[in-house]
């Protein structure tokens, strides 16, 4: 967040949450003696970083500039979700002839109303992030701008001036990341929005161009278009979700273009235009040849960069580069007694990954423990989705990481078509993947493409990080109709594989001699 708290439009909601994630008149406590671990960011890398240091007694401070709960809480995930949640009642509601249902009268959407829905619940889930919560927990809560000022200790720069000198004997780099701007020409002379403004919208955009065809922008391309803006998505390569398995992009971009996203793929040359109004002018040229589209609203989310700046990273001996911080396995930066966890330390930016890696950094800062007995960011399995509709989730290797690696793999694909359940919701675009090492059944990646995809995976996550293989997964009973059975169905289909010529022909005798 650029701007010191940002909470637009300041009602009831926005209120609630800023009582509870940075208080007015806060009175930052005073450092005596230096701290156990002093923890910079109160996103959520820094909150799990300092409750779990506190829980094990440790003296704690931690410092926050804006709003505690980070990203995810304030402009991530959060509010994401709140927003992908209306988007998708108002698609059923469209679809519910296929169901049966008639709506006599027209269908309204009251775009005010969801972001005060969404308003609403973010506040409501606030607590749990709150400065009061922490202080209870006995942390030494902070507001201000953190820097370190030498290699253990850290000036606090609250809104007021008066500056703190905080020592330390640990630290942890917990600050995350912000939206990148891409050398876009005309980029600096539009007024744009980001994933810090776009949730603070109270009237629906009538055209809206985003820039970006990653998870954050594909999730609100489709949000947005559902509620009826004209959306335009434009992507630099030549698809969509580029980092996904491509099956599952396909599978997405087709759902985009269904809502009625138009998707400029091999976007290059653009040129941002301020019009009257704060409208814009977006021209280039994409895949499909020119284009020159007007827009009400543009939103640029085409990647995250590191909030390294502004640290004092040098002062503290701390290396970085322009992907953020870095940290050996152990989540260690160049300064011994500093730890860095989260988006500003690592390419895994989900709220799940930050919350792991801050406990790691946890038992390594606090508990010496020797080379073996360190905990190591490598043995983390990070899963991850995107919340559209249907949902992509993965884990583990895709196709052309086993290929990198030179390691043979076997894939099983069950598509969502053969599924009752999923058939009988009116949700069968999609399908499980799962690859196995060639030969084997142990898992090393797996997709699943759908409507709970992000809920589907972690069957195939618990399986991977608990040695499971898809034999097992075949031989545990799902209940039916679900969607996870089509999980299940791999496994059948990977036992298969393992009947030879010569035991099939043995059973089938078998079966002559029992039959009568
Ligand atoms: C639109 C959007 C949707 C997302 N959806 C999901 C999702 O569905 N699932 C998921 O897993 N992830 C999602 N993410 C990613 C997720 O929000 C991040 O991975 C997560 O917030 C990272 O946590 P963090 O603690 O590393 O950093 P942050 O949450 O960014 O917290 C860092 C904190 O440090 C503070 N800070 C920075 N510099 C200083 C300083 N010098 N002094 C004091 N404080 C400082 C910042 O103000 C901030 O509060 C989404 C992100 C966005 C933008």
């Amino acid at each position: 967040m650029s701007e010191l708290i940002q909470l637009q439009p300041f009602d009831e909601h926005n209120a609630a949450l800023r009582d509870n994630v940075h208080p007015l008149n806060w009175q930052n406590p005073e450092p005596s003696s230096p701290y156990q671990l002093v923890v910079i960011g109160a996103g959520t890398a820094g909150l799990v970083a300092a409750a779990g240091a506190a829980g094990l007694g440790a003296r704690v401070a931690l410092v926050e500039r804006e709003l505690m709960g980070g990203d995810c809480l304030n402009v991530g995930c959060v509010p994401s979700k709140g927003m992908i949640r209306s988007a998708q009642i108002l698609a059923d509601v469209k679809a519910s002839a296929n169901f049966g249902v008639r709506i006599d009268g027209q269908v309204k959407f009251d775009f005010a109303a969801a972001m005060q829905r969404m308003r609403q619940l973010r506040a409501r889930i606030s607590p749990a992030d709150s400065a009061l919560r922490f202080r209870d927990m006995g942390v030494d809560v902070y507001f201000g701008q953190a820097r370190f000022s030498g290699p253990d200790s850290i000036d606090v720069t609250p809104g007021n001036g008066k500056t703190q000198v905080v020592p330390f004997k640990k630290a942890v780099i917990a600050a995350g990341a912000r939206a990148a701007a891409p050398p876009i020409a005309g980029l600096d002379q539009v007024d744009y929005l980001t994933n810090e403004s776009v949730f603070s919208l109270t009237e629906l955009p009538g055209r809206l161009g985003i820039i970006g065809g990653g998870p954050i922008g594909v999730e609100l391309a489709q949000a947005f278009a559902r509620f009826g803006s004209q959306v335009t998505l434009f992507e630099m390569s030549d698809h969509i979700l580029k980092r996904e398995d491509p099956d599952a992009a396909a599978i997405i971009a087709e759902q985009l273009r269904q809502d009625g996203v138009e998707i400029v793929i091999e976007n290059k040359n653009q040129k941002l235009a301020p019009l009257e109004n704060g409208r814009i002018r977006i021209t280039g040229m994409g895949r499909a040849g020119d284009y020159d589209v007007t827009v009400d609203k543009l939103l640029v989310a085409v990647g995250r960069q590191p909030n390294t700046d502004s640290l004092g990273l040098q002062a503290a001996g701390v290396q970085y580069d322009r992907s953020g911080v870095l940290v050996n396995d152990r989540m260690q930066t160049s300064n011994r007694r500093v730890f860095a966890a989260g988006d500003i330390a690592s390419h895994y930016k989900f709220t799940h990954a930050a919350d792991f890696m801050a406990r790691i950094v946890v038992q390594n800062a606090l508990f010496k423990l020797g080379p073996f007995g360190a905990r190591r960011a490598s043995q983390l399995l990070i899963p991850w989705a995107t919340y559209t509709t249907p949902e992509v989730a993965h884990v583990g290797m895709y196709e052309r990481d086993a290929r990198n690696a030179g390691l043979a793999i076997d894939t099983f694909v069950q598509p969502l078509s053969e599924n009752d359940r999923a058939v009988l919701e009116g949700s069968e675009k999609g399908f499980v993947k799962v690859h196995v090492k060639r030969g084997t059944d142990k898992i090393v990646g797996a997709t699943i493409v759908a409507k709970n995809a992000g809920d589907l995976i972690s069957e195939l996550t618990l399986a991977m990080q608990n040695g499971i293989g898809l034999r097992q997964i075949g031989n545990t009973i799902h209940p039916y109709p679900t969607q996870a059975d089509a999980i299940r169905r791999l496994g059948d289909q990977y036992n298969k594989t393992r009947l030879t010529p010569f035991t099939t022909r043995v059973l089938k005798t078998l079966m002559r001699f029992n039959v009568g």
